[in-house]
């Protein structure tokens, strides 16, 4: 079985040692950004909407056929999909990865998924921090120290609170509305989850 790496307030100074405290993504050549599709929630939504409220949520919500474990399956329009968000025509790119650079453009207010990764919280552990395996990072990173209570009980919140409210909408959805499409399944996740109308298509 292969070792975790185990990030915690105990265990941090260990592997401060053996790997630098950096930020590699800004040289990385690896297209995380392009490769991965990212999955999302009611939460997700609702705080990049919040940011950019200006903006058509089209622009930016899609769905996939491409299955994952954690993530509920919706019926949209009666197909069997998963929320994501929208790859750029032609290249892959998520739409708010930065034109010629390697920078999210919404990283304040980006997807879970994204502001974890490459980590994680063990399933069984909601008081660490893990490294997960098979990222595309050349070479494992450290978080910064003052930033592991934040991103655990990051965690704890999504796997606590945001995936089952999520997982609990989209049960509902697919019995009232599986017919109807995604414009429809955006806003009914944004008015049950601030239960305001109005936002942009
Ligand atoms: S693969 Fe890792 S190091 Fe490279 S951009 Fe993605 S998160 Fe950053
Ligand atoms: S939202 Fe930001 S971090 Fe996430 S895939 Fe898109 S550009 Fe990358």
């Amino acid at each position: 079985m292969e070792k975790r790496l185990i990030f915690s307030p105990d265990t941090f100074g260990k592997w401060a040692r053996r790997y630098r405290v950096g930020f590699p993504c800004l040289t990385c050549t690896e297209n995380c950004c392009t490769d991965y599709l990212i999955y999302i929630t009611h939460a997700d939504l609702v705080q990049i909407q919040s940011a950019l409220p200006e903006v058509p949520l089209s622009e930016y919500v899609d769905v996939t056929s491409v299955s994952v474990d954690d993530y509920p399956e919706v019926r949209i329009e009666g197909r069997p999909v998963r929320l994501v968000i929208k790859k750029a025509q032609g290249s892959g790119r998520c739409v708010f990865l930065a034109s010629g650079v390697n920078l999210c453009a919404i990283h304040g207010f980006s997807p879970y998924i994204c502001r974890m990764y490459p980590f994680q919280i063990p399933y069984d552990d909601y008081r660490e921090l893990e490294f997960r395996t098979g990222v595309k990072c050349r070479e494992p990173f450290l978080c910064p120290e003052e930033q592991i209570p934040e991103l655990i009980q990051m965690g704890k919140t999504f796997w606590r609170h945001d995936l089952p409210r999520y997982a609990a909408l989209v049960e509902q959805w697919n019995r009232l509305h599986a017919e109807k499409n995604l414009e429809a399944f955006v806003h009914f996740l944004l008015v049950s989850s601030r239960g305001e109308r109005g936002a942009v298509w």
